[in-house]
């Protein structure tokens, strides 16, 4: 299986990442893509990616924490994406993301004055942009995270298409939508799902429609814990889950589980470009 989502960069795993990846792939969750949210959480995913094989990380700036370029020079925010271009050099990294559109207002978050004006969404897209560039510039598979934003984003993606993007971008933790359907099969590109599609009727009722082959696993642990264990209130979420994901998206499907086990490693070697 493959892990296509999964943040050991983040504080809940510090100091267990090692046993963490040893037990996934111990159960048959062999990749693990680890995405950046920004430079810090990074450059943590390529340090974990390089001590472990089929561990992999991508790097990028996720729209919650442009948040933190509000108040800041244009040189500062260049400064940011040259630092980000230099990360792309390395062998582990074989995508840019999470970048995207973020238009909740999170409750939790440790930016005070944390409001979505359209201020920020504009400096969201400028960062988005100059990320998919980047993308572009250097061959990397993209994880794209949209939250709300759609409206704003699938005319930017549009806009910057490259054909390369085919079979090379994620639209991560999708939600439920029939345009956003539309625009993955159209461009040929992955669909994430998680494990919120065990309590999520709508994801859950969506979800058969989505091809098998264009169906990308992914944990975004810590996050997103599925059921049963969200009631068991057994936090934090780790890579290990995944089979529940698997196993429970099958039943939805009405497919094999092993089957779909298979077909989604091998859709996210393929999304990132690993033989
Ligand atoms: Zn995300
Ligand atoms: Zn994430």
């Amino acid at each position: 299986m493959f892990d296509t989502h999964c943040h050991l960069n983040f504080k809940s795993f510090d100091g267990v990442v090692d046993s963490v990846i040893f037990d996934a792939q111990n159960i048959g969750v062999t990749y693990i893509t680890i995405p950046g949210t920004d430079l810090v959480s990074s450059q943590k995913a390529i340090d974990s990616a390089q001590k472990h094989t089929n561990i992999f990380a991508a790097v990028g700036i996720h729209p919650h924490h442009v948040f933190e370029h509000m108040e800041r020079e244009a040189q500062t925010i260049e400064k940011e994406i040259s630092v980000l271009e230099k990360l792309l050099n390395n062998k582990k990294v074989v995508a840019i993301g999470e970048i995207g559109l973020d238009r909740h207002m999170y409750q939790k978050t440790k930016y005070g004055e944390y409001v979505v004006e359209e201020k920020f969404i504009q400096l969201q897209k400028q960062f988005f942009v100059a990320q998919i560039e980047l993308a572009k510039k250097y061959k990397k598979s993209v994880i794209v995270h949209n939250r709300e934003a759609k409206q704003d984003l699938l005319p930017l993606l549009n806009e910057y298409w490259d054909s390369f993007f085919e079979g090379r971008m994620v639209l991560h933790c999708c939600e439920p939508d029939k345009q956003l359907l539309s625009f993955v099969k159209e461009k040929k590109i992955f669909w994430g799902v998680d494990g919120d599609v065990t309590y999520y009727k709508e994801k859950a009722d969506f979800i058969p429609r989505v091809p098998l082959d264009q169906l990308v696993l992914e944990t975004d642990s810590p996050f997103l814990l599925p059921e049963p264990l969200k009631s068991q209130k057994k936090y934090p979420n780790t890579p290990v889950n995944l089979p529940l994901i698997a196993n429970y998206l099958a039943k939805l499907r009405g497919e094999n589980p092993e089957v779909l086990k298979k077909q989604t490693e091998e859709n996210g070697r393929k999304l990132f470009q690993i033989d």
